[in-house]
C-alpha cells in the first residue's frame, strides 16, 4: 500500500490526503484514531449498496446511512440529510462530486468533520467550494468549513466507475488543469500541479479504457484528480468553466460529458491568446492543444458533440448570450460571435483547428 500525506495552502485548514489500495477498509481505524464514533455515511442512491457495505464494515461506529445525494446539491436534500446527521459526530462521504457536495453542505451548517472517499475524478474533495441549488438556482459558496479534512483515495473504489464516466470525469478534471495553466493568478506551483494532473490522465485513461479494473491506472488517475482538484482550489477558472456553468444551469446538460465535449474547443479558443502558457500541455497531447485534446477524447470514445448531449440547435444563440453575460476573466476577450462559433463547432462535434 502506497500512502502519502500532504498539507497545502498556507492559511487554509490542513487537509490530510492518503492514496492506496485498501483504504476503504481502514476507515474505522481512522475514525478511532481521531476519537470519532458516530459516522453518517453519505452516498447517491446509485451507490447505496456500496454505502451499506461501508456501514456494515464500520459496525457500531456508523451512525447511519443517507443515500439521497444528488447532482448540484439541492437544499431540500441537504435539509433531509441534516435530520439524518442529528447525533452524528462526523461525515463519511463515498462517491463523486454529488456525495461529497452533500457532505460539504452539511459541514457548512454543522461544522462536522468530513472524511471523503472520492470515486470519480471531479476533484470536489480538494476545494473549499460548494455549489448548491436553491429553488433550482445554483449558488456558489466558499468557506474553510466546506473543505473536507481527510481525503482517502482508494483505487479499488474507482474500479466500478463505468468506462464512459471514467473518461468524461477524467476530462472534467483535465479541464481544471488546462484553465489553471492560463489563469490570471497562476504561479509556478499551480503550473506543476496542472501539468502533473494532465500527465496522470494522459497515461491512465487509455489504460482504463483497455482494462477498467487496472488498479495502477485507477491509482494514477485518482492522483491526477487530486492534482487537478487542488489546482482548481488555488487559481481562478475562465471561459471553459463559464460555458459549463451557463449551459449546465440553463439546459441541464450532464456535468462531466459537457466538460468533455467543450474542453478541446475552449482550449483552442484561448490558445490564440495563451499559446505560450498552453504549449507544455499541447506537447503532451501531440501538437496543437485543441486538436490534440479532441483526438485524445475521440480515441477514448468520449462524446464529441453537444447535440448528442441533448442541446437543440435553436438553443445555441441563447447559450452564446448566457456565456458572454458576466464573463469570468479570460486570457482572450470573450466576444459573442466568436463564442457562438466555438459553441457551433462543439455542437457539431467538429475537430478544432
Ligand atoms: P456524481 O457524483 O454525480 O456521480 C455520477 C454518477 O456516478 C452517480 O450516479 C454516482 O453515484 C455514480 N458513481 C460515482 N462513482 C462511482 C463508482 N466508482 N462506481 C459506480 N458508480 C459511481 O458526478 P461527479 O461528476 O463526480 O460530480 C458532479 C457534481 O460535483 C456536480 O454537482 C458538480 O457541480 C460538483 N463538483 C463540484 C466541485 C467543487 O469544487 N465544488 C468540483 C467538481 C464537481
Amino acid at each position: 500500500m502506497r500512502t502519502f500525506y500532504a498539507g497545502f495552502e498556507p492559511g487554509q485548514p490542513p487537509v490530510r490526503v492518503s492514496l492506496g489500495v485498501g483504504l476503504l477498509r481502514a476507515v474505522g481505524a481512522e475514525l478511532t484514531t481521531l476519537g470519532l464514533a458516530r459516522a453518517l455515511v453519505l452516498t447517491t442512491p446509485e451507490q447505496a449498496a456500496q454505502g451499506r457495505l461501508l456501514q456494515a464494515d464500520l459496525g457500531p461506529l456508523a451512525h447511519g446511512l443517507f443515500s439521497g445525494a444528488t447532482m448540484h446539491t439541492p437544499v431540500e436534500v441537504t435539509e433531509a440529510a441534516l435530520k439524518a446527521a442529528q447525533g452524528a459526530d462526523c461525515l463519511v462521504a463515498m462517491g463523486g462530486g454529488s456525495a461529497i457536495g452533500l457532505a460539504k453542505a452539511i459541514a457548512l451548517r454543522t461544522d462536522l468533520p468530513q472524511i471523503v472517499l472520492p470515486t470519480t475524478y471531479a476533484g470536489s474533495e480538494a476545494t473549499p467550494v460548494l455549489g448548491q441549488t436553491v429553488d433550482g438556482v445554483k449558488e456558489t459558496l466558499r468557506s474553510p468549513k466546506i473543505q473536507p479534512e481527510i481525503i482517502l483515495y482508494d483505487p479499488e473504489l474507482a474500479v466500478s466507475l463505468p468506462i464512459g464516466l471514467s473518461v468524461t470525469s477524467g476530462l472534467n478534471a483535465m479541464a481544471h488543469a488546462i484553465e489553471a495553466l492560463y489563469a490570471r493568478d497562476r504561479n509556478p506551483l499551480s503550473d506543476q500541479l496542472a501539468l502533473g494532473g494532465l500527465r496522470a490522465f494522459r497515461e491512465g485513461l487509455p489504460q482504463i479504457v483497455a482494462t477498467p479494473s487496472s488498479l495502477p491506472a485507477r491509482e494514477a488517475t485518482l492522483f491526477g484528480a487530486w492534482l487537478c482538484g487542488t489546482v482548481l482550489a488555488q487559481v481562478g477558472m475562465a471561459l471553459h468553466h463559464k460555458l459549463c456553468h451557463a449551459l449546465g444551469g440553463a439546459f441541464n446538460l450532464p456535468h462531466a460529458e459537457m466538460h468533455a465535449v467543450l474542453l478541446p474547443h475552449s482550449a483552442a479558443y484561448n490558445a490564440e491568446a495563451a499559446g505560450a502558457e498552453l504549449r507544455p500541455a499541447a506537447e503532451l497531447f501531440g501538437g496543437t492543444i485543441g486538436g490534440g485534446l479532441y483526438d485524445f477524447a475521440a480515441a477514448l470514445g468520449a462524446p464529441l458533440a453537444l447535440r448528442d448531449l441533448g442541446l437543440a440547435e435553436r438553443d445555441l444563440e441563447r447559450a452564446a448570450d448566457l456565456a458572454v453575460r458576466n464573463p469570468y476573466w479570460n486570457p482572450r476577450p470573450v466576444e459573442r460571435e466568436a463564442v457562438l462559433g466555438l459553441l457551433r463547432n462543439a455542437w457539431e462535434g467538429r475537430r478544432p483547428e
